[in-house]
């Protein structure tokens, strides 16, 4: 018997009509998608008011939690910038290039980053010695 009788709407469906769930003993909701879906369907409905003040109060309390993430990590977040930006120009990263060309990533030429950046190499190694 791979059937099983939703507890809402009472109709025997195939197992993949339910959604699995851990922690009870036939491993399965006891209501089908199909209930599942339209339960929520009817609450967001019925609930526009409540679902509307909640999200934004969440993206509220998003904003202060992000807003105080900065504030306590100012230092940390200004040191991981200064090693992030060593690293792109000891790379010689596309952006660093296009920075130093003062033209946009989006609108420039892959081979004028080339060309910068064994141009740049070769000041480097002229450099050095
Ligand atoms: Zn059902």
């Amino acid at each position: 018997m791979n059937k099983k009788k939703c507890s809402k709407c009472g109709k025997k469906k195939e197992l993949s009509a339910f959604y699995s769930r851990t922690g009870c003993s036939s491993k399965l909701h006891a209501q089908c998608k199909k209930c599942i879906s339209d339960k929520g369907k009817i609450y967001r409905l019925n609930n526009d008011d409540k679902i509307r003040k909640y999200r934004n109060k969440d993206i509220e309390n998003q904003k202060i939690r992000q807003f105080n993430y900065y504030r306590e990590n100012k230092q940390s977040r200004k040191e991981y910038q200064k090693i992030r930006h060593k690293q792109l120009i000891d790379n010689l990263d596309d952006s660093y290039i296009c920075n130093r060309l003062g033209i946009n990533i989006n609108d420039c030429h892959p081979m004028l980053i080339e060309a910068k950046r064994a141009q740049l190499q070769l000041w480097r190694v002229v450099n050095e010695n």
